[in-house]
């Protein structure tokens, strides 16, 4: 099988070690990886992670001429209503093949910090989901909606539980629809987290909704969790009638047939 896994991290991540050589050996397709920009970031005291722009723009372009072209450059963008100008002011001389937009935090702690596995998942989830419909809204030039469930990983939420806020991801889902997103079916919250069946009421949505685009992510730290469960993924969209995946170049979408992902090479 060869993927196009469209969220995964190298070193040029903080929580990452892993380099471009260890995944280029790892998968004979194209890779993109997508590091971390989160302004106040609470697994690092509250300092700012930046993506050293430069030196990964160098380290890609001279792998791109030994390894074919093989690397796109991507960026995962840590919304929060307060580092808004923040990132504006970093993305704007800067080119990235594909954007993907987290809410990671409410700005006083990340949502996989222990803190929040305390609270209840009504309260968690009253508090997140109007910050990802925030997100989506204010930010202008991303192309794929991350981890829907990043706020509520930590816990075992039931479909009923999603169901008690369909409203607002259906707004969420809508927004995604008409700012020509993506969403991301992110594998390993969806099996390592065991939040599949809260995809599957998601995609139910973004379906009816008219949604078509969806982007395959393992949020892999290491090669380890590289495409990870993509054939499930897989799998799962064509039994709700999408046979393909949006992968972007120059944050051009274009669509992927997930029968090219299954074959073998
Ligand atoms: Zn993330
Ligand atoms: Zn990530």
């Amino acid at each position: 099988m060869t993927v196009y896994d469209q969220h995964m991290h190298t070193l040029f991540s903080p929580d990452s070690s892993e380099t471009f050589e260890e995944y280029l050996k790892h998968t004979p397709g194209m890779l993109v990886t997508t590091e971390h920009l989160d302004f106040n970031d609470h697994y690092v005291d509250g300092e700012d992670t930046k993506l050293d722009y430069q030196s990964y723009n160098q380290t890609i372009d001279q792998l791109n001429e030994k390894y074919n072209n093989r690397i796109r450059k991507g960026i995962e963008i840590g919304y929060t209503k307060e580092s808004y100008n923040q990132i504006q002011d970093y993305l704007i001389d800067k080119e990235f093949d594909v954007q993907l937009l987290s809410v990671h935090q409410n700005g006083e702690y990340d949502f996989l910090q222990p803190i929040v596995k305390e609270k209840d998942v009504q309260d968690v989830m009253n508090d997140y989901f109007p910050l990802l419909l925030e997100a989506v809204t204010n930010f202008p030039t991303a192309n794929v909606l991350a981890h829907f469930d990043y706020g509520i990983r930590l816990f075992d939420a039931s479909v009923e539980e999603l169901q008690g806020h369909e409203t607002i991801v259906k707004q969420v889902l809508q927004k995604v629809i008409d700012k020509q997103m993506a969403i991301e079916l992110n594998t390993r919250s969806m099996y390592q987290y065991g939040n599949v069946a809260l995809y599957e009421q998601m995609i139910d949505w973004y379906v009816v909704l008219g949604g078509k685009s969806v982007s395959l992510g393992s949020d892999a730290h290491s090669t380890d969790y590289y495409g990870y469960h993509f054939e499930d993924a897989i799998a799962l969209l064509e039994k709700h009638g999408i046979s393909s995946v949006t992968i972007f170049e120059k944050q051009q979408p274009t669509q992927l047939p997930s029968s090219e992902m299954k074959k073998e090479r």
